[in-house]
């Protein structure tokens, strides 16, 4: 097997056993010449009380292959805190989730017949879901949206590409830019500032709300979409719901170092080990695995046996069968690959290799011509009402280096107007604004939070500063 690829397999939990052994058997079939590397991960990785549910053994073989097929892990109650599927993304900086939705043939759906056939690009790594959280207040929690203009310009040019790659027309970039101007905006403005480089492509940007409309009205209308983190992880569930659901889904998550694929369902706890889990989800990711290696013959024979499979309705197990029809997974495997070499009315698209854009690793610094200091937020945690709190702070505040300009709770301005008939509560985000800009600010800071700390307890600073000549904040609902 020397000019075989090394492949690091990772059979999972539940179900995973039973869908990774009908994959080999079908890839193997198929005269894929992959080389297997077993690893360990999941649930028995956690009982054995390793924290993380991917020992060394298992990071170092990914490490080593650069490529894993991965089953469904659990992370199980009172083992551990992580998800070990979270600790493989995130050791491998695996930033590009990509989840092709494409209609079955043979797979009644409420949008059968519609030619569903998009992908969707999510950034994987960044926005809410590092994780950054804080309880600020007993009563009131944080977590942080960090969004990075690499991390934004790196899915971006990977979902080009991908354009490119499958041979498609259109780039859809959905966001919620019109609320978080900032954050997803920032998605928005990469966005529009590297298109013209990609004139083969027709970019357009839609509101993620209305995206999400838009996929149940008219689905067939959309090639790929790239959206932020929790955004794509939305919609791209609704996608696979259009054509099939979850357990037909395979999904690929792409980073610099290594490319792990697996299917989207979990490890169907209720039927493992029983010879009734369906595997196409599974075999599907495989698919996508064989395409990234560069073997499109094998990719293009199961995929086309499996659509053939579906098609005759023949030999399906039990979650997609016609009732009293099913059959078990070992069966449905030998129908595949019974089909090797037949056509579906479908056919496949035609696949170019995929490549990833270049990402050195250095720290991004981007140095703006101008840099203002504005202010800053102070979040206090206070009984008082605002009017009270208001009336402490102006005291504080007189005779600093700033002026208190408003007082936001729960993102509405309540000082010194109110904007909105609304409850407080005791988590105060105080604006004060530096009456002379050019002032040492982290003298003037230590100042004002010196002042304030025998009165109040803050939790939280954040600095106020305009960029080339743009305010880098947010205003509070109401503030002038
Ligand atoms: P699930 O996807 O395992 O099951 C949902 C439903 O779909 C069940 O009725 C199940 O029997 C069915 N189903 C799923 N895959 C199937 C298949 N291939 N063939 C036939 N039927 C199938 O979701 P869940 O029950 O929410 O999660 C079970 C466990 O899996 C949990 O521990 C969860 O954390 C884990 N999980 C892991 C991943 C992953 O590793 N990427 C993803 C989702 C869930």
């Amino acid at each position: 097997m020397s000019d075989s690829i090394k492949v690091t397999a990772m059979a999972g939990d539940g179900i995973g056993p039973e869908v990774m052994g009908a994959t080999k058997r079908v890839l193997a079939a198929a005269g894929a010449r992959i080389e297997w590397e077993d690893a360990e991960a999941g649930a028995a990785v956690f009982k054995k009380g390793i924290a993380t549910g991917a020992p060394q053994e298992t990071l170092d073989s990914i490490a080593r292959t650069g490529l894993a097929l991965k089953g469904p892990l659990e992370t199980p109650v009172g083992f551990g805190e992580k998800s070990a599927n979270v600790t493989l993304r995130k050791y491998f900086e695996l930033y590009g989730n990509i989840r092709p939705v494409r209609e079955l043939p043979g797979l009644r759906t409420p949008f059968s017949g519609r030619g569903i056939d998009m992908v969707i690009v999510r950034e994987n790594v960044e926005d809410l879901y590092a994780g950054i959280e804080y309880m600020q207040t007993p009563g009131v929690a944080e977590c942080l949206k960090i969004i990075t203009e690499p991390g934004c310009e790196r899915i971006l040019r990977l979902a080009f590409a991908l354009v490119r790659a499958e041979g498609r027309k259109s780039l859809a970039c959905s966001t919620k830019a019109n609320i978080m101007k900032a954050t997803e905006g920032l998605m928005k403005r990469v966005f529009e500032q590297i298109s013209p480089e990609y004139p083969d492509v027709t970019p357009s940007h839609l509101i993620i709300d209305n995206c999400a409309h838009q996929l149940v009205i008219a689905p067939e209308q959309f090639d790929v979409i790239v959206c932020t983190n929790m955004n794509g992880d939305i919609i791209s569930d609704l996608a696979a719901g259009l054509v099939g659901g979850l357990g037909v889904a395979p999904s690929a998550n792409l980073g610099d170092h290594a490319a792990m694929f697996e299917a989207v369902h979990g490890s169907a706890p209720q039927i493992a080990g029983r010879n009734l889990a369906n595997p196409t989800a599974f075999l599907l990711s495989a698919v996508m695995l064989l395409r990234h290696i560069g073997d499109f013959k094998a990719a293009e024979i199961i995929e086309q046996a499996i659509y053939v499979t579906l098609e005759e309705g023949r030999n399906l197990t039990g979650d997609i069968a016609p009732r009293g029809t099913g059959v078990g997974t070992n069966t449905y495997t030998d129908q595949v690959i019974a089909n090797f070499g037949r056509n579906s009315d479908r056919p496949s698209r035609s696949y170019a290799p995929l490549k990833l854009p270049e990402w050195p690793r250095k720290t991004w610094h981007y140095e703006p011509k101008t840099r203002e200091f504005v202010g800053v937020d102070l979040f206090i945690e206070s009984d008082l009402s605002p009017g009270a709190l208001g009336d402490s702070l102006l005291g504080i505040a007189a005779n600093s280096a700033f002026h208190l300009s408003s007082i936001a709770n729960r993102g509405a301005q309540v000082w010194p107007v109110s904007a909105a008939e609304t409850y407080v509560v005791d988590h105060f985000v105080c604006r004060f604004v530096v009456d002379n800009p050019s002032v040492d600010e982290n003298a003037a800071i230590t100042d004002l939070i010196t002042r304030v700390s025998p009165a109040h307890r803050w939790m939280h600073v954040e600095k106020l500063q305009r960029f080339d000549g743009k305010d880098g904040f947010a205003k509070s609902a109401g503030e002038g």
